[in-house]
């Protein structure tokens, strides 16, 4: 089965066949970085990763690019309240994400545009759309896009969401980054300087200003990933107007379509609320470190709901998630110790049973991404495991097989192994001599070693497989 994934252009499931496969270009909206990013941008920044991943596995060589949008009105609004600039303002931000982006073990996308480097490719984009009829500067300044003139030549805003072209009131229009969703208006593509932009603008032929948020991701999606490309994501508030109008930017600047397949992720409620600070229900990653939760647990509930459906958080959820971890650490740690209990490197088996389950793996992938049945792929096999290892129906080899197939599963899950105390090559290095001094029956050696792992904090324990090292 081919992989199928929900387009938002077509409103219908479609088969993804990228432009020049196996390359696939992917953009997603990054942040906009005034902010700690909550829970809820979280959620739509591990569905990217679990796209990427999943292409990846189906052996596609993605090309990953997120932006950082490090000027916008809520940015400047920051810079004028801290009494900073615009960069050491944003710096912290930017940072802070990356940190969190790690801590979830999301793959750090291979390129990562700020808006504030690409301001000549967004000056460029406005002259083109001005000198192809698509633009025009207005009496305050600022350059709108046209979308009476982009209609007049045939070309058609609101592909990705049906409007009603009765809402069309030409010559309304709008300077903020954010306007409302219901009302079609005029864009703003550069916004003329005012005062209080502080030392946030650029010169441009159309005068000092900035740009608008919307035309950052045209100018650098189609500077790194060309004019038409494969993939483009966001959470669904997105669609309109964000989407909307970088397809308007970008298909009036260059008259070829942009981009092939639109996913757009659900949005995320906290105790089945629209997260707010007020109702106390607002949580950054950072807040639910501090409570002791873990990046993977929290990875775990993210990825546990279909990404287009609507996911309640809650903490009751990242304690399931835990558990749920907790099943899976176990039955690793079990086929480990049978592996390693071969005393030579195993030699993995092929295996009906790990074949079917990651055949399985792979096919609730190919349907949209369905997240949920490829867990339930893998409880099911984990159960199957651990049957078999309670029935001593495991060989070493076996268990290697089984840790080969999770490795794959976990390509796309990205939970990773509970970490447990690393041994460093050193210490190996003393317990290796310390079983040679032992073979050739040097006894004072071994134990003046056992000594020696002791004073750095290292005891070894004699099992019926082998030493063990442990932390003191
Ligand atoms: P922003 O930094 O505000 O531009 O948002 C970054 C990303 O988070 C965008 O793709 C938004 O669509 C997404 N987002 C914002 N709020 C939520 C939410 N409650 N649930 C899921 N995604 C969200
Ligand atoms: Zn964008």
């Amino acid at each position: 089965m081919g992989l199928k994934l929900f387009n938002t252009l077509s409103r219908s499931l479609q088969e993804f066949a990228p432009l020049a496969p196996p390359q696939v270009g992917m953009y997603c909206c990054g942040p906009t970085v005034y902010d700690f990013a909550h829970i809820g941008n979280w959620r739509t920044f591990v569905f990217a990763d679990l796209v990427r991943r999943a292409l990846e596995f189906k052996n596609f060589q993605v090309a990953h690019v997120m932006n950082i949008t490090d000027v916008e009105d809520k940015i400047i609004k920051g810079v004028r309240q801290s009494g900073t600039t615009l960069r050491d303002f944003t710096a912290q931000y930017e940072t802070a994400f990356f940190d969190d982006l790690k801590t979830l073990n999301c793959l750090e996308p291979h390129q990562k545009p700020r808006a504030t480097e690409h301001i000549p490719e967004i000056i460029s984009l406005v002259g083109k759309l001005i000198a192809r009829g698509f633009a025009y500067q207005a009496a305050d300044g600022s350059v709108y896009f046209s979308i009476a003139q982009y209609r007049g030549a045939g070309c058609t805003y609101g592909k990705l969401l049906k409007l009603n072209a009765d809402e069309l009131r030409p010559g309304e229009r709008v300077k903020s980054d954010e306007y409302a969703k219901e009302s079609i208006a005029d864009f703003a593509l550069w916004k003329a300087r005012s005062p209080e932009d502080g030392e946030v603008f650029w010169p441009s032929p159309f005068g000092e200003g900035r740009p608008g948020w919307h035309i950052e991701c045209s100018a650098m999606s189609m500077k790194i990933l060309g004019p038409g490309f494969d993939l483009h994501l966001g959470g669904e508030d997105l669609v309109f107007p964000h989407h909307e109008d970088e397809i308007a930017q970008s298909e009036g600047a260059t008259g070829q379509p942009f981009v092939k397949y639109w996913l757009h992720g659900a949005h995320l409620l906290v105790e089945g609320k629209k997260m707010s600070k007020s109702l106390g229900n607002f949580f950054t990653l950072r807040d639910l470190l501090a409570k002791g939760y873990t990046g993977r647990e929290i990875r775990r509930l993210l990825l546990s709901a279909h990404y287009r459906e609507t996911f309640n958080f809650t903490l009751d959820g990242l304690q399931g998630a835990k558990m749920s971890l907790a099943r899976i650490d176990e039955c690793l740690a079990k086929l480990r110790e049978i592996a390693q209990s071969a005393g030579r490197p195993a030699n993995p088996a092929p295996d009906t049973s790990n074949a079917s389950a990651l055949g399985r793996f792979g096919d609730a992938l190919d349907d949209d991404l369905n997240v949920s049945a490829a867990w339930g792929v893998v409880f099911e096999w984990v159960g199957d495991l651990n049957r078999r290892m309670a029935e001593n129906a495991m060989s070493p080899d076996g268990a290697a097989a089984a840790l080969a197939v999770w490795e794959k599963m976990d390509s796309v899950l990205g939970i990773g192994t509970k970490s447990g105390p690393e041994i460093p090559p050193e210490i190996s290095a003393l317990l290796e001599s310390r079983q040679a001094a032992r073979r050739e029956k040097n006894f004072k050696r071994a134990d003046e070693i056992r000594g020696e792992l002791q004073a750095k904090g290292w005891v070894i324990e004699d099992t019926a497989k082998g030493p063990k090292l442990k932390r003191i």
